[in-house]
């Protein structure tokens, strides 16, 4: 028995609180201007109980800025992301790149000063495949899923046939529209989405848009699979057309720009993804 609650502060810095009986885990804690309205909703949920973990599926800034705020509400909760996440938050670039993603995130939500604590950000327990998260009646299990990052990663809950996804399987940008978000390989993103879709799937969390269940979950990765060939082959056909790296871009952009996009990412993140994601669509891997 589980429930997942939706505790992000803002769009675009969703967090997910996923309560058994016995624990509590938040997935991924989205950014830091808006953290302590994210601790409110999370302590409205749990009440006189602990967070237990905090779990980053990746690295990126409106994904793992919050965790470390957690600390300071629950100072037992581990915070757990994969190797390569561990590596990442332990470099002071790598916050100070985060620093100025969430200033500029924060101005574009039209918020002033608010309390930096990255400098404290940190993996408590890294984990591999395999490995085991304790919740209780519910054990998740760690997959690597590199391909959005090196460093993403999904948990799976065998029993429940529960994911908890990452962004490796993509971005839903509308209905039946899902934007690949390969920004380190197409080959790894592909493997995969095929992996999760040869799972018995009843639930499927995704990181910006929340639980998918029955159905929806397989019609999620085949509309993930289709988009990222083809989306591979607008871009290509683009290119042989003789099409300028602007308008292989606007190509992208006007397929996955929606709406629904829109809200989980302003478009200068959206635009310098973008700029990673096309040239690895044309490359041979
Ligand atoms: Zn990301």
């Amino acid at each position: 028995m589980f429930t997942v609650t939706n505790v992000g502060a803002v769009s675009g810095g969703e967090a997910f609180l996923l309560l058994t009986p016995e624990k509590a885990a938040l997935l991924d804690s989205g950014y830091s201007f808006c953290a302590p309205q994210m601790l409110e909703n999370i302590s409205r949920l749990l009440g006189p109980r602990e967070l237990d973990y905090v779990l980053l599926t990746h690295s990126h800034y409106d994904h793992a800025s919050g965790s470390i705020y957690c600390k300071s509400r629950w100072p037992g909760a581990t915070i757990v992301g994969s190797r390569h996440t561990e590596k990442i938050l332990s470099k002071d670039s790598a916050r100070d790149l985060m620093r100025r993603l969430n200033d500029s995130a924060a101005r574009l939500n039209g918020q002033g000063q608010y309390l930096d604590c990255l400098k404290d950000l940190r993996v408590d327990r890294s984990v591999a495949e395999g490995d085991r998260i304790d919740l209780g009646s519910l054990q998740l299990q760690v997959l690597e899923m590199p391909g959005h990052t090196r460093c993403s990663i999904g948990f799976y809950a065998e029993q429940e046939r529960l994911l908890l996804g990452c962004e490796t399987l993509g971005v839903l940008a509308g209905p039946d529209l899902v934007m690949p978000c390969c920004l380190v390989s197409y080959n790894l993103t592909l493997q995969a989405i095929e992996r999760v879709a040869a799972l018995p799937l009843q639930y499927l969390l995704l990181p910006h848009s929340g639980l998918l269940e029955g159905e929806d979950c397989a019609r999620f990765l085949t509309n993930a699979h289709y988009w990222l060939e083809e989306s591979r082959r607008r871009i290509r056909d683009a290119a042989a057309g003789g099409g300028t790296e602007d308008e292989l871009l606007q190509v992208f952009k006007d397929i996955f720009y929606t709406p629904q996009t829109q809200q989980v990412q302003p478009e200068v993140a959206f635009d310098l993804n973008a700029s990673y994601i096309v040239p690895l669509l044309l490359k041979d891997e």
